[in-house]
């Protein structure tokens, strides 16, 4: 490909409305253009990153047996009624109508479109497992798109359906599937991270891993131990576990000498929130019990833990069965239990209290007594509190002691998500009647997983964590180009020719190569390399008289003259070397 005819202007400004390293640089660089918020167009460098990209996992997909289909992204709404997903998805599921009023989802996933197309083709036993995979235009309306391809509302996603016809099956198919990505990731240049994850919106029975490339601009918390390998994301990250003995409510005379102190309310005129308890009441966020308001479905509860942690909604989620969950505001706490937001408290409310099991220990502590202006102080919080809901309800942090091997510390890391693998069970297939007959002639339903990767956003991913001040630094296996040559001079007819007899070289043994062949000054030719980042290039200047380059690897700098003769060769065994 020669440069004077490629469609990708560089930009020497910076797009205002970039804040990651990657988006601007995939912009600057003319990788992409944005349409509309989240939405963008590859342009012919972007273009062929994706496809090597692609081509990587399709690799490893049909390495691992899995077949490639393709489905529609318009997908009749019934089906999402069907499977129950149609109000629980929101805002996130673009909805439009046809001419008939009928109505659509543009797909954000394909769990639905999958499971009708098994349920009418495979009817027996014979056929499974299958492993299917498309990789595919998605759509969600995300409610902040950002960061470029990282975060889009149109984007490209590899999604794998597996079905089987039980659990041992299942088992396999994803752990097949986890090493298929394991693989990808790998090849594609990724520091990756496979992390123990929630079943989030999917739902479902089982396991389920985040593949997690780690960046600081990561939206995602990974937490690992600095001993065992345990990692989990911040919402799955589990606690240390209490022995169940340490849950029992104590006798009274196993008080101690703490019953002396007995619960009092006392005046606290606008203390309402925890930092205010500190400041002016001169304690520790230890000393404090912290009370929070959830609306889980449709169902109040309120949650306690410590005054310095923080409540993980995804374990109060999970411990109560729901599928939704938020904080109630402070009208709706008014509302539900008569009491302003700061005062609320565990003693006395009428609402059911989950206990983190961090509290239960806790003899003197100050909480809301759930009238305005008081608290309590001394609550002990096994005589005073009932413990029919204790668990394991905080999030995580950093320096707590690992569950795993009882002996790491946890360590977090930024990571940004770029594959996710999901056992989901009979869910899908119960819910949509997908069965198929067993050998006994009985009909079962398919057990089924799933199985991410975001394809679009791996382009940003690697670029953040392969880049310098100057731009760009692509790993060979999805380079957008193996090679830029660049004459210094097209005008130097030695150089020219030079250039175009390696080009011609080069390209006849298979290799991708870029030839700036534009009348610009080195500065800029230099500058735009820089900024697009092939990984080899080949500068000709005056060398070339005596039949001598320059030949450089973009992420080494280090230039080196070599011989004109050399170079195939040289450039071949590079490329070799990074298969
Ligand atoms: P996130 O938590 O980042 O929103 P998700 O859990 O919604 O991701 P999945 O439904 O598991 O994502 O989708 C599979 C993969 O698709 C993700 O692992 C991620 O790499 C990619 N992906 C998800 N949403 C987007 C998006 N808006 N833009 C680009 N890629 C995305
Ligand atoms: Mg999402």
């Amino acid at each position: 490909m020669r440069q004077s005819k490629l469609l990708s202007t560089t930009l020497r400004e910076l797009p205002g409305d970039a804040e990651a390293v990657s988006h601007q640089l995939l912009i600057r660089a003319g990788f992409i253009r944005q349409l509309a918020s989240g939405i963008y167009t590859y342009l012919p460098l972007g273009k062929r990153v994706l496809r090597k990209i692609e081509q990587i996992v399709r690799d490893e997909m049909d390495g691992a047996d899995a077949q490639e289909l393709l489905m529609p992204a318009m997908q009749p709404a019934e089906l999402w009624k069907e499977s129950g997903r149609y109000s629980l998805y929101g805002p996130e599921l673009i909805r439009i109508q046809d001419r008939h009023e009928r109505e659509f989802a543009l797909g954000p996933t394909h769990e639905e479109v999958i499971t009708t197309l098994m349920r009418s083709e495979i009817k027996s036993y014979r056929k499974l497992p299958v492993i299917l995979y498309q990789i595919q235009t998605k759509f969600r309306d995300e409610r902040r798109p950002r960061f470029g391809l990282m975060r889009g509302r149109e984007f490209l996603m590899k999604d794998a359906y597996s079905f089987d016809i039980d659990w041992e099956g299942l088992d396999q198919s994803y752990w097949r599937m986890y090493r298929a990505y394991e693989r990808i990731f790998h090849r594609c240049g990724l520091d990756f991270r496979a992390v123990e994850a929630d079943a989030g919106v999917i739902g479902g029975e089982g396991e389920t891993h985040e593949f997690m490339a780690l960046a600081d601009i990561g939206e995602d918390t990974v937490v690992t131990c600095t001993h065992c390998n345990y990692a989990a994301n911040l919402e799955k990250a589990e606690s240390v576990k209490f022995s169940l003995n340490d849950h029992k409510a104590p006798s009274q005379g196993e008080l101690g000498h703490d019953q002396d102190f007995s619960a009092e309310k006392f005046h606290t005129p606008n203390l309402r929130t925890i930092d205010d308890l500190i400041r002016e009441l001169h304690i520790m966020p230890e000393e404090i019990l912290k009370t929070v308001v959830f609306l889980a479905d449709d169902q109040a509860v309120a949650v306690v833990v410590r005054g310095m942690d923080e409540i993980n909604e995804i374990k109060v989620k999970n411990y109560l069965g729901a599928e939704t969950i938020s904080i109630a505001d402070s009208k709706m706490v008014m509302a539900l239990t008569g009491v302003a937001t700061g005062f609320i408290g565990p003693k006395g409310l009428s609402l059911p209290v989950l206990l983190d099991q961090t509290v239960i220990n806790m003899t003197k502590a100050i909480a809301g007594a759930n009238e305005i202006d008081y608290h309590y102080r001394n609550l002990h919080v096994r005589r005073d509190i009932p413990l029919e809901h204790v668990g394991d309800f905080r999030s995580v942090v950093e320096g707590d002691r690992c569950p795993r091997c009882q002996e790491g510390r946890f360590k977090f890391y930024k990571g940004i998500e770029v594959g996710h693998v999901f056992k989901l069970g009979t869910k899908y297939s119960r819910q949509m009647d997908a069965s198929y007959l067993d050998a006994s002639g009985k009909s079962q339903a398919m057990i089924m997983g799933c199985y991410g990767i975001g394809v679009s956003r791996i382009l940003s991913a690697v670029i953040e964590q392969h880049h310098d001040e100057d731009g760009m630094i692509w790993p060979l296996s999805i380079a957008p180009m193996q090679i830029h040559i660049i004459p210094i001079s097209i005008k130097d007819e030695e150089q020219l020719g030079t250039a175009e007899q390696l080009y011609d070289d080069l390209v006849k043994h298979g290799i991708e190569v870029l030839l700036d062949d534009r009348d610009e000054r080195p500065g800029v030719k230099f500058k735009d390399a820089d900024l697009i980042g092939i990984p080899i290039r080949i500068v000709i200047g005056k060398g070339a008289a005596e039949g001598r380059v320059e030949f450089m690897e973009r992420h080494l700098r280090m230039k080196e003259s070599i011989s004109v003769a050399e170079v195939v060769e040289r450039v071949i065994g590079r490329i070799h070397a990074s298969l």
